[in-house]
């Protein structure tokens, strides 16, 4: 049997990380079984759902690179299908008509809490049986499951272990509303039937739905899928992850400077793991998930951890790659990569540097842009009269230079230490301030062959320009 998986977001907002994770361990574990992932939108919520939403949930996934091989399917567009079932339900006595006002049922509940008894829809209660017997043909009703009154469900959670419910504590369900639209618990039911999933991956918020779901299956004569439900995610105070631990939405993620396969292998571990490996290959993902090696304990969200995985995909990807994802951060940072170096030799130099692509676009500005003032920390601190001499010999060598390699730079760096009898800081420092116009940067050699002999010779001058006016206003 084919493994089919799915995930069923209801567009309510943004693609959240609890979601994410979701959708990724689904997809994993289709692709580790050669299944197939289908996407299906609950959007029966009209008040809360939005066209946005499902767009930004789409964009998340796409982000992320979770292609589903089905879909997306909107349960808006199943209401037929779903009361057409309704109605087989109906027709073979496994659900029926309630008319039992809201009034009515709350009236019962008061009583039944006022009598401390479990609050529940109680079909033979004396006064809902009066208001069905009264009730005609015609008059406004629900449709409620007839859940089965005896023994127990039992299912083997691929992360819990065995559940087991017992039936008393379930009610008559409605499964479709006096307007006439079913329910969410039952579409549920009916799309997982109808396609195909044999493994449901949610989050552990719906494992209270599970045993009346399962009820409704068997009513249908539909087989029952397994079962995974996944612990939450917590943010580092203990809460449940919200918005005010921080970012919460993937495309928020991409838009902080993460590479999508940073996030994928910070999520798969969080709550997963493979003996103490850390770091995943999309396809050692595939081929080493799997469910019972999920936590049954909730997981903090580590920012830190983020980070460190983002500098290493940074640091290992295709430069190429690494370009594709930092164009956005140029485009948004209006930084035009036209007139300078290969962005792929820059990112080779730099990547390592950096935790996210946000500061990678910010630290290769100098690279394409000139600069009108040198940063004044490091210029207060570097550009004094006593760097005077070295860049004067230092602009020199760099303009006799003839083939432009970072060996040779490193050689007319060391040429000038040697000839001025003066050590390696005195120049290194000054001349990185003055072709970067600050004083942090990669190996400065390879930054000015980066940057290129022209504008290293103009910024050199700069440098000079700079310190003989600080020492003409002293
Ligand atoms: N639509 C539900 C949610 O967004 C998921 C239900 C399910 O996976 O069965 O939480």
């Amino acid at each position: 049997m084919t493994v089919k998986t799915r995930f069923a977001p209801s567009p309510t907002g943004y693609l959240h990380v609890g979601g994410a994770r979701t959708a990724l361990y689904s997809w994993l574990y289709a692709k580790h079984n050669k299944g197939e992932f289908v996407l299906r939108i609950e959007d029966t919520d009209l008040e809360r759902n939005s066209q946005e939403a499902v767009d930004a949930i789409m964009e998340g996934m796409e982000w992320l690179g979770l292609e589903w091989n089905e879909g997306p399917y909107f349960q808006t567009q199943r209401f037929d299908r779903y009361n057409e079932m309704v109605d087989v339900l109906l027709a073979q006595d496994k659900a029926y008509k309630c008319y039992a006002s809201k009034e009515l049922l709350d009236e019962v509940r008061a009583e039944q809490e006022a009598n401390k008894e479990m609050a529940r829809y109680d079909a033979n209660h004396p006064k809902i049986k009066a208001a069905n017997d009264a009730a005609k043909d015609g008059d406004p009703c629900v449709i409620r499951f007839r859940n089965p009154k005896e023994g127990s469900v039992v299912f083997d959670d691929q992360i819990r272990g065995r559940i087991e419910i017992s039936n008393s504590q379930m009610d008559d369900l409605i499964i479709r509303r006096t307007d006439g639209s079913p329910t969410y618990n039952f579409c549920v039911v009916v799309d997982d039937w109808d396609m195909e999933i044999t493994h449901v991956i949610r989050g552990e918020d719906h494992i209270n739905n599970t045993p009346r779901q399962i009820n409704i299956y068997e009513a249908l004569g539909a087989p029952v899928p397994t079962f995974a439900h996944c612990a939450m995610i917590l943010g580092d105070d203990g809460a449940k992850l919200s918005k005010r631990h921080g970012a919460v939405s993937v495309m928020q993620y991409r838009d902080m400077g993460y590479l999508p396969e940073a996030l994928n292998n910070y999520l798969v571990r969080l709550g997963w793991s493979h003996g103490d490996q850390e770091i995943f290959s999309q396809e050692e993902m595939i081929e080493f998930f799997s469910l019972n090696a999920i936590s049954k304990s909730a997981s903090a969200f580590n920012t830190d951890k983020l980070l460190w995985l983002n500098n290493h995909y940074i640091k290992t990807s295709e430069p190429e790659y690494v370009a594709k994802h930092l164009q956005w951060h140029l485009d948004q940072q209006a930084l035009n990569i036209e007139n300078g170096p290969a962005i792929t030799e820059v990112i080779k130099l730099v990547g390592e540097r950096c935790n996210t692509l946000v500061e990678l676009a910010e630290q290769i500005r100098y690279f394409y842009e000139d600069f009108a003032e040198f940063e004044a920390g490091a210029a207060k601190k570097h550009l004094r009269g006593v760097a005077k001499e070295p860049l004067e010999v230092a602009l020199a060598k760099v303009e006799a230079i003839e083939e432009w390699t970072t060996e040779n730079l490193h050689q007319m760096i060391a040429d000038v230490c040697a000839d001025l009898e003066i050590g390696m800081g005195k120049i290194g420092m000054p001349l990185r301030v003055a072709v970067t116009g600050g004083g942090q940067s990669p190996s400065v050699d390879a930054v000015m062959q980066l940057i290129g002999k022209a504008r290293c010779v103009a910024r050199i001058k700069m440098a000079l320009a700079f310190i003989a006016e600080r020492e003409a206003n002293a």
